[in-house]
């Protein structure tokens, strides 16, 4: 069966979902988007992600075509149309059809695209074993120019990063701010585990405010767990006891090296391991059904 994609008012089978060359989402990278999980046909804290959504449109003064409710029904149909039980949206605001000037005011209106699909960020192998990273020397964007919390259609930031990852021979690359601090990495929230208390960067220093991440650190307090949102240099991340990742796409993944650096006893570790148990529990509770 084709995938049915939801563009601008209408579902379309796949080859037929199009939009304008025009589109400044495409021209200049302006719009925001998400990336929302379902899990045995729950749409996993899809509210948590318009909210997000929505923070992103109005940093960059983009208002969504839809209300949250409508854009819940509308993500819920497309999930329903599509007939998986498990998979990936993607949720993409544009700023619509314009001139090839920059202004965002000769954009008609915005544009929203929805898929529901699959996706596997990272091989399993990795999942297992855990995953080598590096550190990139890109670092991530400054506050300066544009908030690294907006998640705006342009990751070239991240991709330049992504791309130094793979010519190092690993998946995914650690991100440090201007000053030297962690932030993130490519796609995914940065997690390190010292003597019992679980840290990762604060929000307010440019890492994304992640739903992973969100439901992560509520799985660890639940647990008792001390979690503390700290500035982390990579002499705390190399001596870590354990290392993890966040994101929707990659849900939660141990990482066992940085920088060629063993962290902990180069395997996964056992708090990591019982955060993803919490966690995978949570996928088909929380969130909007379908
Ligand atoms: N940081 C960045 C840069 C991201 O793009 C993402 C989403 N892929 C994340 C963190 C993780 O956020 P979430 O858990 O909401 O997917």
């Amino acid at each position: 069966m084709s995938e049915v994609i939801y563009v601008n008012g209408e579902f379309l089978p796949k080859d037929q979902a199009k939009i304008s060359v025009f589109d400044h989402g495409l021209l200049y990278g302006d719009g925001v988007f998400e990336g929302i999980r379902f899990y045995g046909r729950n749409i996993f804290r899809l509210e948590e992600h318009l909210e997000r959504l929505y923070s992103s449109a109005k940093y960059i003064m983009l208002k969504p075509p839809k209300s949250h409710q409508e854009l819940i029904e509308l993500t819920a149909e497309t999930c329903r149309r599509n007939g998986h039980d498990d998979g990936y949206i993607r949720l993409i605001v544009t700023r619509g059809e314009g001139t090839l000037g920059l202004n965002p005011y000769a954009c008609t209106e915005p544009g929203l695209i929805i898929i529901a699909s699959k996706i596997q960020l990272y091989p399993q192998e990795y999942y297992e074993k855990g995953l080598p990273v590096i550190v990139a020397a890109t670092r991530r964007f400054s506050p300066d120019g544009l908030s690294p919390r907006v998640k705006s259609l342009n990751y070239l930031n991240n991709i330049m990063a992504k791309m130094e990852a793979i010519h190092s021979g690993v998946q995914e690359a650690i991100m440090l701010d201007q000053s030297g601090f962690i932030v993130e990495c490519t796609g995914d929230n940065f997690f390190i585990i010292r003597k019992g208390v679980v840290f990762t960067p604060p929000t307010y220093q440019g890492a994304l405010r992640g739903v992973t991440r969100d439901a992560v650190i509520e799985i660890a307090k639940e647990k008792g767990i001390e979690v503390r949102e700290e500035r982390l240099t990579l002499y705390e991340a190399f001596e870590a006891d354990e290392c993890f990742l966040t994101g929707t796409a990659a849900e939660i993944i141990p990482v066992i090296a940085i920088d060629r650096r063993p962290i902990g006893d180069s395997k996964p570790g056992p708090i990591t391991g019982d955060l993803i148990a919490a966690f995978r529990k949570i996928t088909t509770e929380q969130g909007v059904k379908f």
